[in-house]
């Protein structure tokens, strides 16, 4: 690394921090961006001091969003009525990438997990419940993972929306015990919606 001046170790000190980028790795791109056009290089750190400013929560479902409704809130296509409540972005990212979904999602932002003293107030079940209060919802489907925390969030979720006048929907097995959504393949999430049972 000392072999590197002062402002290149800078970048690549910056690229280490980066999820699965080890210090190989953040040599090999700091000397591509070195190489790259200018153009190119400014483009990237534009759009990367962007993200924070433009990147907000969106108004309805809370999934990352540039404007105040996201793009599947905001479609008229999709069926307003069914809401499918995950626990973050990545897991909503994979049941839209199944196809199986029409409806529109609830990001709850985390699960439920006492020992980590995470509870209701810590995640958006308020939003959720507020948002079936003011009608025009049909069916709730609970779409989180199948372990501890996943388990626990549905049950809490179930036992909130048994007040209201919908159908309550738990996403069916087919997702391993234990399994993230995210790492599920796009067949099974598929089935899985599908199969969703009532709880
Ligand atoms: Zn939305």
């Amino acid at each position: 690394m000392n072999h590197y001046p002062a402002s290149i170790r800078k970048v690549i000190n910056h690229l280490n921090k980066l999820p699965g980028i080890g210090l190989k790795t953040a040599e090999r791109l700091a000397m591509h961006l070195l190489s790259a056009p200018e153009s190119e290089v400014f483009e990237l750190s534009r759009s990367i001091g962007e993200l924070k400013k433009t990147i907000r929560l969106c108004s309805q479902c809370f999934a990352l969003s540039d404007s105040g409704l996201c793009r599947i809130c905001g479609n008229p296509s999709r069926d307003n009525t069914l809401i499918c409540v995950v626990e973050n972005q990545a897991d909503m990212v994979a049941i839209e990438k199944s196809g199986a979904f029409t409806g529109v999602y609830h990001i709850l932002h985390g699960l439920l997990s006492p020992m980590d003293n995470i509870g209701p107030d810590d995640i958006r079940i308020k939003e959720l419940l507020s948002r079936i209060g003011q009608g025009n919802i049909r069916e709730v489907v609970i779409a989180t993972p199948t372990n501890v925390e996943g388990e626990a969030t549905a049950s809490y979720l179930s036992d909130c929306l048994v007040r209201f006048n919908i159908t309550i929907t738990r996403i069916a097995s087919g997702v391993p015990m234990g399994g993230e959504l995210k790492y599920v393949d796009q067949v099974t999430l598929k089935k899985a919606m599908e199969a969703r049972h009532a709880i």
